[in-house]
């Protein structure tokens, strides 16, 4: 059993510099479940050095719903799903943009404009790019599109015309991918999180926890993010939507959830922590706890679940004596 003091010592390393090993970050996720608020204050001991008592709201438009040729066993909007989702193709660029003014609205300081695809064709990246150039004059929110493969002139486009960040997730371990999807390979994945650095824009990559990976993958998830320098990390918990190959499964505890949270925070401390797709789902009435370890969220639905409610993330954010990271005007 790691001893209280000995969470608040590798804290102070971690704050001082100093790298957590596999070993440790490992320890971090087998902990008793009763030693989970000692574990979350010495995560929150790092998240406040770096942010504060900050919390950043992104808030998720999805510019083109279902139809997805690729087979990921966890997504509604896969070919393979039977999940009666609303599917459309592309939003018209004043939708976009009006989905803007709503993120403002919200306090989220990034929109992230979403699209189902394997890759987007020319013509889909010259769409976003005039919404998002339209987008970058009249406002200063920040810009993360989420649009699948990229090659470098598409990456290059983006980074034109002001887009700030790309996310593109690893979802799982790469020895476990085959067993999530095999339309496309992990390496693939990682390929585009490289073009996006390439290409001036920052990289945004995280995970589905619950998706049946152990701990020892979980931890090798979270240096896999270290290594490529993901500047934002969303770590969404498996939703397992009716209609999807992963249907029915449930892996995760909230207590898990935070060991989660907490373990990713010790090993990439400075960076942009999410609680990402199935906050309310698996944190369940924990949910605010999760904040002492990661420093943004979601606001409003998700691409094809709900999430809560606006003014209950501004409550629960005002009632653990956090602040919203300003929001862009
Ligand atoms: S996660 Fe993306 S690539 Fe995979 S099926 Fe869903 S929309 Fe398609």
């Amino acid at each position: 059993m790691i001893k209280e003091m000995e969470l608040q010592q590798l804290a102070e390393r971690v704050i001082s510099g100093e790298a957590v090993s596999k070993d440790e970050a490992l320890s971090l996720l087998q902990i008793e479940d009763t030693q989970i608020l000692e574990l979350m204050n010495a995560a929150y001991k790092i998240r406040h050095h770096f942010y504060g008592n900050k919390v950043k709201l992104n808030m998720i438009i999805n510019a083109k719903s279902g139809l997805c040729p690729e087979n990921c066993g966890y997504c509604s909007q896969s070919i393979v799903a039977e999940t009666p989702i609303d599917k459309y193709a592309w939003l018209t660029k004043e939708k976009i943009i009006q989905g803007a003014k709503e993120a403002i609205y919200r306090k989220a300081g990034t929109y992230c404009i979403v699209a189902s695809g394997r890759r987007p064709t020319d013509k889909e990246i010259s769409h976003v790019v005039d919404a998002v150039k339209e987008i970058r004059e009249t406002t200063n929110l920040k810009i993360c599109c989420c649009l699948g493969f990229l090659n470098p002139d598409h990456a290059k486009a983006l980074a034109d015309a002001g887009v700030h960040r790309y996310n593109h997730n690893l979802n799982t371990h790469r020895d476990q991918y085959e067993e999530i999807c095999t339309t496309h390979t992990y390496d693939q994945r990682i390929d585009t999180v490289q073009q996006v650095k390439e290409a001036g824009i920052s990289p945004c990559s995280g995970a589905i926890f619950g998706m049946g990976e152990n701990d020892e993958q979980r931890v090798d998830i979270a240096f896999e993010l270290r290594d490529l320098d993901a500047d934002s990390i969303p770590c969404n918990f498996l939703v397992a939507i009716t209609g999807t190959p992963l249907s029915g499964k449930k892996d995760l505890t909230p207590i898990n959830c935070l060991k989660i949270l907490a373990m990713m925070r010790f090993v990439n401390p400075a960076k942009e922590i999410r609680i990402s797709g199935g906050r309310e789902v698996n944190l369940g009435s924990l949910q605010p706890l999760g904040l002492y370890a990661a420093n943004s969220i979601f606001v409003g639905d998700y691409l094809t679940t709900e999430g809560q409610q606006p003014l209950d993330d501004w409550r629960m954010i005002a009632e653990l004596g956090f602040e919203i990271e300003e929001c862009a005007l």
